[in-house]
């Protein structure tokens, strides 16, 4: 293990090694930590959404650049992402939700994206097997998808380490050097690596990396909620094709898996604050009444997985991205409230060219995701939480 670094990123996640990826194509030599495998945090565990449907500016204008770098990943990585735009549909129940949806679209519009209300009929055509009966309309945008966790995650991991970055697994990072409120590097057990700039990308465990530089734990009030998915034997291909969610349905979500078939559902049960991932009975149960109501098919179709993973959640359900302003050269980006998988790409270029330039072209709003705002007693509208 090199013993200096221009960067050690903390963390061994999708933004983790993304950041990473881009820092040395920015020349940086950068070392990755990662207390487990990589991907073992939340990023495996994911639903593989990805969106630019938010209903704020801010968080529209990172996913909508963030897309258009998904669509670029393979070829530039020379790796397969598995990314598809096939679509996110949201379902109206009630009159005011349809109203809201309405009210969304003209911001997505004039934002530049593709996001049109659609009805009923086009909705079955899109997800043959909707129960079109409950809804009023759809806010549709064919140019949302989904990527495979795995693969972007070793793409992003491979292409890092040819252009010479080192990713150490099974290296929990135990100690950051600050010294006259700037860092110094970090220690993993009784290795210590020299650096001029740290990467807290460890999300859920971002508070107590933190406290690592001697931090307050709640500086950055980052809280692990449980949140489950299941997933289905493969039915045929195309069947539900985008995700497809009514979010006055508890917030439930299908969507199938370009790769194997299967589909993933999900519902909003939360569990803690907790750093515990055991599956529980009251989510599936949950999970599968709605599940069947969207797509009624689904009935006859068994559940094959079950499990959990986090939200890092932030009071106001929006990311910290930045420096941390006690410590010279710590950076944060964390606290991804269940959007983490999608950020990524926008998000770690924005990140390696705040830490080796200071400022980026990446449409990212630094003010709105301030890691001190919490401080200030601000607060963003609450992002929209659904895959
Ligand atoms: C059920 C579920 C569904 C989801 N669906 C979606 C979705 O559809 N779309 C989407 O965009 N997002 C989704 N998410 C959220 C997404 O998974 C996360 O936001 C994203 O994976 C965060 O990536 P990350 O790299 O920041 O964090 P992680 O993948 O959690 O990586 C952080 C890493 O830091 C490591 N670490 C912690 N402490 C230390 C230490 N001391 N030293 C070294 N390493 C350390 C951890 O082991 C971990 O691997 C979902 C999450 C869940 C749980």
């Amino acid at each position: 293990m090199r013993s200096r670094a221009d960067v050690v990123v903390i963390g061994g996640g999708i933004v983790g090694l993304s950041t990473a990826y881009h820092l040395a194509k920015l020349g940086a030599d950068v070392v990755v930590l990662e207390k487990g495998y990589v991907g073992s945090g939340s990023t495996f565990r994911c639903a593989s959404g990805i969106r630019a449907q938010f209903t704020d500016e801010a968080n529209v204008k990172l996913m909508k650049y963030s897309v258009k770098r998904w669509k670029e990943l393979s070829d530039e990585l020379g790796y397969d992402v598995g990314f598809v735009q096939t679509g996110y549909l949201f379902l109206a129940t009630t009159e005011d939700e349809a109203d809201v949806f309405r009210r969304t679209v003209k911001l997505h519009r004039r934002l530049g994206l593709g996001t049109r209300i659609i009805d009923m009929d086009e909705a079955r055509e899109i997800v043959p097997i909707l129960n079109t009966e409950p809804f009023i309309l759809g806010q549709w945008n064919p140019e949302d998808g989904k990527a495979s966790p795995f693969k972007s995650t070793f793409a992003f991991l491979m292409r890092a380490r040819e252009m010479g970055v080192e990713v150490h697994e099974y290296t929990p990072v135990t100690a950051i050097l600050v010294e006259n409120g700037e860092v110094m590097g970090v220690k993993a057990g009784d290795r210590t690596i020299k650096a001029d700039a740290v990467l807290n990308a460890t999300n859920a465990w971002a508070p107590l990396v933190n406290e690592m530089a001697g931090l307050d734990r709640e500086l950055i009030p980052i809280k692990p909620f449980k949140h489950q998915l299941v997933k289905t034997e493969p039915i045929k291909p195309g069947l539900v094709n985008p995700l497809v969610s009514p979010p006055s349905w508890n917030d439930s979500y299908i969507i199938q898996d370009a790769e194997d078939g299967g589909v993933i559902g999900g519902a909003g049960v939360e569990h803690g604050p907790t750093y515990d991932v055991t599956p529980t009975y009251d989510f599936l149960r949950e999970v599968v009444r709605w599940m069947t109501r969207i797509a009624p098919p689904l009935k006859y179709v068994h559940i094959i997985r079950q499990w959990a993973g986090f939200y890092a959640k932030t009071p106001d359900s929006n990311p910290v991205m930045g420096e941390i302003k006690y410590v010279n050269g710590l950076y944060i980006a964390a606290g991804f409230s269940g959007h983490g998988f999608m950020m990524a790409p926008g998000v770690s270029e924005a990140m390696a060219d705040l830490i080796m330039k200071g400022r980026t072209k990446v449409p990212l709003d630094w003010e709105w995701y301030d890691p001190h705002r919490f401080e200030r007693g601000e607060l963003r509208t609450s992002a929209f939480q659904i895959g």
